[in-house]
């Protein structure tokens, strides 16, 4: 089993379940438990995006939410990503799962990705600006990548450093 899903919670860094490389999801018996839980934990906290490590589940598998009234949720499970455009598009990112820190991050500017819904209907979509960012980094959640991974190496350590003091104020 590679998660417990009775106990669906945020993680914060330095948790070490946000380094985690996530497994294929094939709990569908009990999808709209997770669905359900961490929908309200992304909605809770004012986030558009939330991947199942940042709430302790090793599976691939993230919720998201771009509209503004929060009416439009998605699930997108065992995503692989099958194209991207070479244009870049840079926008300020920030995570649940590291309050308190934003960082400009540039990646490719449209993302197109194959993916399972919740009853295991495969989709294939494109999607571009906004929506490219947050699947980019809910992706990159799934293989234990952070978005400070992201930025300049020479502009990492002080991210982190500003990270890991506010933490400790706490
Ligand atoms: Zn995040």
């Amino acid at each position: 089993m590679p998660a417990d899903y009775t106990s669906i919670g945020l993680k914060t860094f330095p948790n070490t379940s946000l380094r985690t490389k996530s497994i294929p999801f094939n709990d569908f018996e009990i999808v709209d438990h997770i669905y359900d839980n961490m929908l309200k934990i992304m909605y809770e906290n004012g986030g558009i995006g939330l991947a199942a490590n940042q709430v302790g589940l090793h599976v691939r598998l993230f919720v998201m939410d771009l509209s503004e009234n929060k009416t439009q949720p998605e699930l997108i499970i065992n995503p692989e990503i099958i194209g991207f455009s070479d244009k870049k598009h840079t926008m300020d990112e920030g995570c649940l799962s590291l309050p308190g820190i934003w960082h400009k991050v540039s990646r490719p500017e449209t993302v197109t990705i194959r993916y399972l819904d919740s009853t295991q209907k495969t989709h294939e979509r494109e999607y571009a600006g906004l929506a490219s960012s947050c699947i980019q980094h809910e992706i990159d959640h799934l293989d234990g990548i952070l978005f400070p991974d992201r930025i300049l190496p020479t502009k990492q350590a002080a991210l982190w450093k500003k990270y890991l003091t506010s933490i400790k104020r706490k």
